[in-house]
C-alpha cells in the first residue's frame, strides 16, 4: 500500500469501517511511514475533539446578537407580503368562499322587483273590487259622466274611452291606490267578465312597450302612452283582453293627435 492509498483510507480505518484485511495493511504502512502516522495521528485529534467537545466555542454574546440580527433582516427581505402569508390564506379562503355564495343568493335575498310587487298588487286590487261588491265608485256606462267624477280626488285627468261598439262596455269608475298613490280604476266588461284598467301618471319613464304576465290566473297588461301607465287586469280569455289593450292604445290622445 503506498501513502496516497493509505492516507485516503485512513479516516475509513479511524472509523472502523475497513474490512480486516485492509485495516491490517493500514496497520504495516503506518509502523513504517511517519508521513501517514502524522496524518493519523491528526485524524485521531480532530476525531476526539468533535466527540469531546473540546473544539466547541460558544458564541461571544455580541456576534450571536449580530447574526440574529442579519438573519431577521434576510428573512423579512425574502417573505411575501404579511397579507399573502399562510395564515392568512386560511383566513381569507373561507371569507371569499362565504362572499361568493352571499352574491349567488342576492337575486333571492334582494327580494321580487318594483314591477313584481305592482303586478301583485294590481291583481290583489281586482280582486278585492270583485269581492267586496264594490265594483264602482261612479256606476255609468257614459264616458262623460266617469272622467269629470275623477276631478278633486286624483291629481290628472284620466283618459276615459267607451268601448262599447268593440264589445267591451264602459261600466264605471272607482277610486284605488296602487304604487303608494291615488290612482283612477276604470271598469269593463265582457260578457261576465270584468276588466279593471287602472291608471296614473308614473313617476319614472318606463318603456311603453306592452308587457303581459300572468298571476293566479289573472292576465295582467301594462304600458304607458301620453305620460300615463296603464294595467289592465282581468280572468278574460289572454288574447281577448289583448284585443281590449289594442284597442284602448288605438284610442288613446298619443294616437289620435297623429295625422
Ligand atoms: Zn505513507
Amino acid at each position: 500500500m503506498d501513502c496516497k492509498n493509505a492516507q485516503t483510507l485512513i479516516a475509513g480505518y479511524l472509523d472502523q469501517e475497513l474490512d480486516p484485511v485492509r485495516s491490517l495493511e493500514i496497520e504495516d504502512h503506518l509502523h513504517g511511514c511517519v508521513a501517514c502516522s502524522q496524518v493519523y495521528e491528526n485524524h485521531q485529534v480532530l476525531s476526539k475533539g468533535l466527540r469531546t467537545g473540546s473544539i466547541y466555542f460558544k458564541a461571544p454574546t455580541d456576534l450571536q446578537k449580530r447574526i440574529q440580527r442579519s438573519m431577521r433582516q434576510a428573512a423579512k427581505a425574502e417573505s411575501p407580503p404579511r397579507w399573502l402569508s399562510w395564515s392568512w390564506v386560511r383566513m381569507a379562503a373561507p371569507m371569499a368562499a362565504a362572499v361568493i355564495v352571499l352574491l349567488a343568493l342576492v337575486p333571492f335575498l334582494r327580494g321580487p322587483s318594483t314591477e313584481e310587487m305592482l303586478t301583485r298588487e294590481v291583481v290583489s286590487s281586482h280582486v278585492r273590487s270583485l269581492m267586496a261588491n264594490h265594483l264602482a265608485d261612479v256606476p255609468s256606462s257614459d264616458q262623460h259622466t266617469v272622467k269629470p267624477w275623477f276631478n278633486g280626488k286624483v291629481d290628472f285627468s284620466p283618459p276615459v274611452e267607451d268601448l262599447a261598439n268593440q264589445g267591451f262596455p264602459l261600466v264605471g269608475g272607482r277610486l284605488d291606490y296602487l304604487d303608494n298613490r291615488p290612482v283612477a280604476a276604470l271598469i269593463y266588461q265582457r260578457d261576465k267578465h270584468v276588466i279593471n284598467v287602472f291608471i296614473w301618471p308614473p313617476t319614472e319613464s318606463s318603456d311603453p312597450g306592452i308587457k303581459r304576465e300572468t298571476r293566479q290566473g289573472y292576465h295582467v297588461f301594462h304600458w304607458t302612452r301620453s305620460g300615463m301607465t296603464y294595467w289592465a287586469v282581468s280572468d278574460l280569455e289572454e288574447s281577448q283582453l289583448q284585443e281590449f289593450v289594442q284597442l284602448l292604445q288605438n284610442q288613446s290622445p298619443a294616437t289620435l293627435s297623429l295625422p
